[in-house]
């Protein structure tokens, strides 16, 4: 992460939905990488420019490359369903992007350049948005912050520190969730529960 400058005055409200539509005007022209032809659309962010918590996934699908939504297919509901039964506003708590802007054909993971060619436009969502947490949602999120070897089973819940600045925490994919049912205890949607629980904690402990 290059571009990241945390000295700057935090900007006003309006100021940061202002500057996030120019980075999102500026991503609409973006042929950077490859994935940039096959796309149907951008899909730059859902919620608030204010919000406390920024999640980060991996990469859009293929409803989110026909909508420009993140996170509103099947993985995506059942992570609204998950977020609303932990008492987490996907409206109000949350801004939500992903590591690339654009879908990679059969949902393959991004490959190492198209993320650093995109990169520079997570950063500035970043620096716009200035979350209280950074919540990465998967193990290629959890790897693009924190490094490639990590096991996210080994990590998901942890608290991390990015930047030097920004409060961090990891939770597994909903894809993963949607192949895995089990509620029992020490599933992993019994530990994502877990984990929300924490994260909404935390928003309860801002205000
Ligand atoms: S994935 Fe990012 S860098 Fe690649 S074309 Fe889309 S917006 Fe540009």
């Amino acid at each position: 992460m290059k571009y990241l400058n945390f000295n700057e005055t935090e900007l006003t409200n309006e100021l940061k939905e202002t500057s996030l539509l120019e980075v999102r005007n500026v991503c609409l022209q973006c042929y950077n990488c490859p994935l940039g032809e096959k796309r149907t659309n951008i899909v730059f962010s859902d919620g608030q420019a204010n919000a406390p918590i920024m999640l980060i996934g991996e990469a859009p699908g293929a409803d989110e490359d026909e909508t420009g939504i993140p996170f509103v297919g099947r993985a995506g509901k059942l992570l609204t369903q998950l977020l609303t039964e932990s008492g987490i506003s996907r409206e109000k708590d949350l801004y939500i992007c992903n590591t690339v802007k654009c879908r990679p054909p059969e949902n393959r993971e991004p490959k190492p350049e198209e993320k650093n060619a995109c990169e520079k436009y997570l950063e500035a969502q970043i620096n716009i948005v200035r979350p209280k947490l950074i919540v990465l949602c998967g193990a290629t999120a959890a790897k693009n912050f924190l490094g490639e070897n990590l096991k996210i089973s080994e990590i998901r819940g942890n608290k991390y520190n990015l930047f030097g600045q920004i409060p961090a925490t990891v939770i597994f994919h909903p894809s993963y969730l949607l192949r895995n049912h089990s509620e029992e205890v020490n599933s992993p949607r019994w530990l994502t529960r877990k984990d929300l629980k924490a994260i909404k904690d935390f928003i309860d402990n801002l205000k």
